[in-house]
Parts: C-alpha cells; structure tokens; sequence
C-alpha cells in the first residue's frame, strides 16, 4: 500500500488552486452582497456560476474527468475527487462549479454510451462549458425506491414517445437536454425494464421551482408525449436502471470529497476562530469544551478521508464497489454535518449568520444527508451486504 498522492497529481492540485484564485475568486468576491442578501438575485447568482463554468471548461478543468477523446483530460477518479476536496475546502463559494462532479448539469459519463454523432450534438457542448444537463430519474411517488418510477416510454416507428412528471430536479429549469429514465416493461421494471434516453429541451418543460435550505433549487419536469429517435437510447434499451446505480455508486466519491473539503473549511474556520475569540479573558480554545468538540471533527475528518480516497482508488482499479460507495455515503454526509455542526457552535452568534463562514456550509451539508441516496437508504444497502 502507497498512501501518498502521485507527483502529478500533487501538480494538477497546484495548477486548480491557483486558476480559482486568479479566475474564480475575484468573480465569487463581486457576489458577496448576493450571498449576505435575505434575498438574493438568483439570476445573477447563476450568470456568476455560468461565467465560472465555461471558464473552467476553458481550462479543462470542468470535465478532465472524461476522456480526451471527447475533450477531457482522462483524470483518474482520485485526481478527480482530489480537485473536488480542494473547490469545496478553499472556501470560494463558486469554486464547485469550477469541477463538474458531483453536479447534475455538468457532463455525464453515461454520454459516453450515445453513439459517436449523439456525443457531437449532447456531450461536447457541454464538456466545453456551452450547455448543461440534469439527470431525471426521481417522481413525486418514486425517490429512494427509484425502480418505481411512472414515467413510460413506448415505441413509436423509429421513435420512442415518452410521458411522465419528475420533481427534484437539479438544473432542470436551465438545462439544454436531459437524461431521462423511464419505464420501457413495466413487467420487467428494474430487472430489464428501465431504459435510459436522452432528450432535448424541446421535448420537455420545466414546472415550478423547488426552493429549498439549501443553495440548490430543482425544478418539476414534465413530457406529455416527448418524442426521441431511436438512437436517443443511452446505452442498451432496458438496462437504465443498471446505468443509473452505478452511475450514481461511481459518483460517490465526489459526494465524499465534497463532504471531506467543507468539513475542513469549517473545521479550519473554527479553529482559527476558537484561537482569536477571548471570553471571560481567554482565547475560547482554551475551553475543553471548544477544544474537544474540534479534536473530535478533525478524527472524523481524516476518516473520511480515507475512506473517500479508497474509494476514489477502487473505482480507479476498475471495481464497482457498491458497499464501499454506500459507506463513504453514508458516512461522509453524516459526520461532515455533525462536523459543520460543532464548527457553527464556535462560531456563536456569527455561526447563524450568513456573513459568517459556516452556515452555508450546514445548509449544504443538510442537503447533501438526502440527495442521490438518503442515509437510511445508504444503511439498508449495508446491512443487506451484512446478510441482514
Ligand atoms: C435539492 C435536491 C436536488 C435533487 N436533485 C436530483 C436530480 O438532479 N435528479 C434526480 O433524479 N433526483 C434529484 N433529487 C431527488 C433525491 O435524490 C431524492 O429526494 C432522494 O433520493 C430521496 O427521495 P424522496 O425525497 O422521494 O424521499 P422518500 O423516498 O419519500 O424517503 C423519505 C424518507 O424515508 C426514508 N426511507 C425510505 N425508504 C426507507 C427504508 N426502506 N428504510 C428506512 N428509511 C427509508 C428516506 O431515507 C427518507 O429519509 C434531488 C433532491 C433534492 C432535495
């Protein structure tokens, strides 16, 4: 076992943390107001993220995920999450939109499965930061119990026809297409009965917006009739429910790392801020009771670390390792919380406002317990492979 980062991986961290503080940075300080604001300019919020995206892409950092062929840079997972540790830890709000994992709107390597011209039409574009996505797999009565889904596609000729309502979805006011999972054998369902299409904005509307705790805010999404050629398929008709899982397993890493980085932002934070703050005529630090909550999150921190780049390295191996997937699900989210948590508390007054570092971080964290995969659902799949 190696546990050190490779050289060039300890390279490319260099080079992203110095594009986002010459290109990202100053964009994210011009937002300032917005973010302090009770009630902020969405609009602008999201032309700032734009900006940051195609700036990104620019680089190449957005999608060096993929491979070069279709304009990445073929970064390994690990490189990968390591670049998503570093957006989340420096504190640059917009820097997460700088990588596109773990975001729905950023290219999916399920678009790597259309056929050569489909990846001209969906996938470049938004690998060069020109478009962006959502991926619709949950409904109104199927979220955690995905393979529930309603929405039905059946064929038509050369076309597939598809009808149904989605909510909870991430960009899915903005995006220019979507990858969409619907029930092609309602017999058959999740065991061959699901197939992944992608289909163009015209093919769908957007419903009303879905405000949330959070700074995220997904949206309904309906197709009364969409229709797609054939060749729309992602992949093999009847196995998007394959596609989809393990997908969102690989995806896991991303979701730790995001976890890993706001954890240590805010445990860095409350640490300085235990260091400087006086009460009753000495530093807070200087309380157990300030001292040891922190000692507790930094042990948690460097679990999760590890954890995560396990992961990170096994999906690299070329595993598909859903029990470990689960656990860095599950964990990271729920320990980065209670990490969050207790950084706010050092925080006092200043924790809860949003001038101050932390609250975003537990509101984001808050979302993060539930979205692709709630805790419970990370534990019922723990405890089946236990034999539970
Ligand atoms: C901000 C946001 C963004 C999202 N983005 C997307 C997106 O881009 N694309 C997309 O497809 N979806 C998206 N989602 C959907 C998200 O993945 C689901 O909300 C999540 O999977 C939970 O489904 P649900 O909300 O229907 O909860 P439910 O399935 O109704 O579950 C409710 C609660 O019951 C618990 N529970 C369920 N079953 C069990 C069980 N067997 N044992 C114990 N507890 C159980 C759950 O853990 C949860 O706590 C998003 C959601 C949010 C809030």
């Amino acid at each position: 076992m190696d546990f050190r980062i490779p050289e060039e991986l300890q390279a490319l961290r260099a080079s992203f943390a110095a594009f986002v503080d010459r290109e990202v940075r100053p964009i994210d300080e011009s937002m300032t107001e917005e973010y302090w604001s009770g009630t902020p300019d969405h609009g602008r919020l999201h032309d700032a993220a734009e900006q940051v995206r195609r700036r990104a892409a620019q680089e190449g950092f957005y999608a060096c995920y993929l491979p070069e062929d279709v304009g990445g840079w073929g970064v390994s997972t690990l490189g990968t999450a390591l670049l998503v540790e570093d957006a989340a830890r420096c504190g640059v709000r917009l820097a997460m939109m700088a990588v596109a994992p773990p975001n729905p709107s950023g290219p999916s390597t399920l678009l790597l499965q259309l056929p050569e011209h489909l990846q001209d039409v969906y996938l470049r574009p938004v690998v060069r930061g020109e478009a962006s996505m959502c991926f619709a797999l949950t409904e109104p009565e199927a979220g955690s119990d995905a393979q529930a889904i309603r929405t039905r596609a059946r064929r038509d000729g050369d076309s597939w026809v598809i009808d149904g309502h989605k909510h909870y979805i991430t960009n899915g006011d903005k995006a220019d297409f979507a990858v969409v999972f619907a029930v092609t054998d309602p017999e058959k369902r999740a065991a061959g009965g699901i197939t992944a299409f992608v289909v163009p904005r015209d093919q769908f509307r957007a419903g009303k917006t879905q405000w949330t705790l959070a700074d995220t805010h997904p949206s309904e999404l309906f197709l009364d009739g969409a229709r797609v050629p054939a060749d729309h398929v992602i992949g093999e008709v009847g196995l998007g429910f394959f596609a989809a899982m393990s997908f969102l397993n690989a995806g896991r890493a991303y979701i730790g790392a995001q976890c890993l980085g706001l954890a240590e932002f805010a445990l860095d934070a409350a640490v300085a801020h235990a260091r400087s703050r006086t009460a009753f005529g000495r530093p807070l630090s200087r309380n157990q009771g300030v001292a040891f909550p922190l000692a507790e999150s930094k042990v948690e921190i460097e679990a999760m670390r590890w954890l995560t780049y396990h992961l990170a390295w096994a999906v690299d191996e070329g595993e598909n390792p859903m029990l470990d997937a689960s656990i860095v699900k599950y964990y990271d989210t729920e320990r980065a919380y209670a990490v969050a948590d207790r950084c706010l508390q050092v925080f006092g007054g200043m924790g809860l406002l949003r001038e101050g570092p932390v609250e975003r971080v537990l509101r984001h964290l808050r979302m993060l317990r539930i979205v692709e995969g709630a805790s419970e659902v990370q534990q019922l799949v723990i405890s089946r492979a236990m034999g539970l």
